[in-house]
């Protein structure tokens, strides 16, 4: 068992302690933090301006994880990127890299499966097995950067897991993604499938992230069916926690919703959600569903009329550009197969 700390995990005020306990200057914690979170070098006995002395015994007390590259595929229609990370526990998870006109977006993963439950993610099939790590949330970044030539403008924590069900190390990555990496945190999008208490604690943050909102289904009956945590938080106890988030932050909140053939697309949806959101200042996000091998969900046919329902409401809603669709680029679908492949092997 690896007893050394993982530095990129580290602020730069605990580095700071860390170089005054050994009796070096405070100053070499801000060397240090810009090789790895700026310059993202890997190595320590490749930091040019750090004595051999000293590389020694960061050596001996330090310990930076990387990532393996399990598998990385290329969509042949865009410019997705799929990467399958392999962890040091032989777990892995997923990063998808996309183009949009406005620069490329990240969409990470931030747990190793789910336990979340929701019927129609790939992510959660297999349950749940860790919490992924501050690091091992920023080495998605720094090693896609890197591996694609690519900078990333954005990022949204989409991927594999509930980012609010791994709230303290989410909130670490955050702070040295903002502090280290450089990123606005107006540009990362959390998405939630609603844990209540967590939304709220993280308004009081004011960040700057953008919340997206797992919806699904306006009404608690049909939402508790596709997504368990509905039985935990009703809708009326998520809405009341987006408004604080709102009136905290002022920043819109975006609104996901998975179109379902025959589950969620009727008329009566439609005007269920018009009222849950009118007046409220937000973005409907319609989601064409990916259809996973295990349930037989189809994508809706309707989703244009549903939009046009939203819009003539006076709703922001627009339909997701599907990127990747060569490449398996939906939640949790590649590692999905990796365990399969494994299990079967
Ligand atoms: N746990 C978080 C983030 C991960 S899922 C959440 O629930 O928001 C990212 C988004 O993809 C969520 O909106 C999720 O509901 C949606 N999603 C998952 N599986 C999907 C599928 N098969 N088709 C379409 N959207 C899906």
């Amino acid at each position: 068992m690896d007893k050394k700390t993982d530095i990129l995990t580290m602020y730069l005020p605990e580095l700071e302690e860390y170089f005054c306990s050994i009796g070096e200057k405070s100053f070499r914690a801000k060397q240090i933090f810009e090789w790895l979170h700026t310059k993202r070098v890997f190595d320590f006995s490749k930091m040019t301006n750090i004595s051999t002395q000293l590389k020694t015994t960061l050596e001996k007390d330090f310990c930076i994880n990387k990532l393996n590259i399990l598998k990385k595929l290329e969509s042949r229609v865009d410019d997705t990127v799929k990467y399958l990370y392999g962890l040091n526990d032989c777990q892995a998870v997923e990063a998808v890299l996309m183009k949009h006109n406005h620069g490329n977006s990240l969409c990470i993963s931030t747990q190793v499966g789910c336990k979340m439950g929701c019927s129609f993610c790939a992510s959660t099939k297999a349950g749940f097995v860790r919490n992924l790590s501050p690091s091992e949330m920023l080495m998605q970044l720094y090693q896609s950067e890197d591996d694609s030539k690519r900078k990333v403008n954005s990022i949204v924590l989409m991927g594999i897991g509930e980012p609010l069900d791994n709230y303290d190390n989410v909130i670490r990555f955050l702070y040295i993604l903002r502090d280290g990496a450089g990123m606005s945190l107006r540009n990362v999008s959390l998405s939630t499938c609603g844990i209540v208490p967590k939304i709220y604690e993280l308004a009081k943050l004011k960040l700057g992230v953008t919340l997206s909102v797992s919806l699904h289904c306006a009404n608690d009956d049909g939402r508790s069916k596709i997504m368990p945590i509905n039985t935990k938080y009703s809708l009326l106890e998520l809405m009341q926690a987006c408004k604080d988030y709102f009136k905290e932050t002022g920043r819109r909140i975006s609104f996901e919703y998975s179109l379902i053939d025959g589950v969620n697309d009727d008329y009566k949806s439609a005007s269920q959600l018009i009222g849950l959101l009118k007046g409220f200042p937000c973005h409907v996000n319609l989601i064409p569903i990916n259809p996973i091998k295990e349930r037989n969900f189809k994508k809706s046919k309707s989703s244009k009329n549903f939009q046009k329902a939203l819009t003539d409401a006076g709703i922001n809603a627009t339909i997701r550009r599907t990127l990747g669709q060569d490449i398996q680029a939906a939640c949790g679908q590649l590692r999905a197969e990796e365990i399969l492949i494994n299990n079967n092997a």
